[in-house]
């Protein structure tokens, strides 16, 4: 099996004075399939990280788990947790494609405020309600880091959330 990792800080730069800043939440984001994590349950083999992101150190020790939710999953899927002994720091791993805390895919929120703003409606599967938190919380990350920023530079103000390792629709700043 084959694992990309990419490690999301999710912690704003320092130069963003107006944004609090936050306590450092270490999330690896691992290539993995849904089904197989939903499968294995506990004996899913989730990749060890090499070193602490935070300190460095060259050991990490498993630290139970965590339950995530997904959209298409009836019940709760099983993910691994790390802890690195030298800072205290906790480790937690995610499939790639999901913003943490989230049960549906990068792609499928991505979508639906594509859609939002360019066709002025919602995505037709998904509850209004989840689309409308999602919505509502970009825009207010977007005044919070850009000032009034126009319409559809949302999407675009999206994508730079995602590459900064940032969660685009979560509610805290
Ligand atoms: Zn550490």
């Amino acid at each position: 099996m084959k694992w990309r990792l990419s490690i999301a800080v999710d912690k704003p730069p320092k130069t963003w004075h107006n944004v609090p800043q936050k306590s450092l939440i270490m999330i690896i984001f691992v290539e993995a399939s849904l089904k197989e994590i939903f499968k294995l349950k506990e004996k899913f083999p989730w990749p060890r990280p090499k070193k602490c992101p935070k300190c460095n150190t060259f050991r990490v020790w498993k630290h139970g788990f965590d339950f995530a939710s997904f959209d298409g999953f009836s019940s709760s899927l099983v993910i691994r947790r790390f802890r690195c002994p030298d800072c205290g720091g906790v480790i937690r791993m995610r499939p790639a494609g999901y913003f943490s805390r989230f049960q549906a895919s990068i792609s499928t929120i991505r979508s639906s405020i594509k859609t939002k703003l360019y066709k002025c409606r919602w995505l037709c599967n998904i509850s209004r309600t989840r689309q409308r938190h999602w919505y509502n919380a970009l825009k207010r990350r977007v005044k919070a880091w850009f000032g009034e920023s126009p319409h559809k530079d949302m999407l675009a103000a999206f994508d730079f959330f995602v590459l900064k390792g940032l969660t685009p629709v979560s509610r805290s700043l």
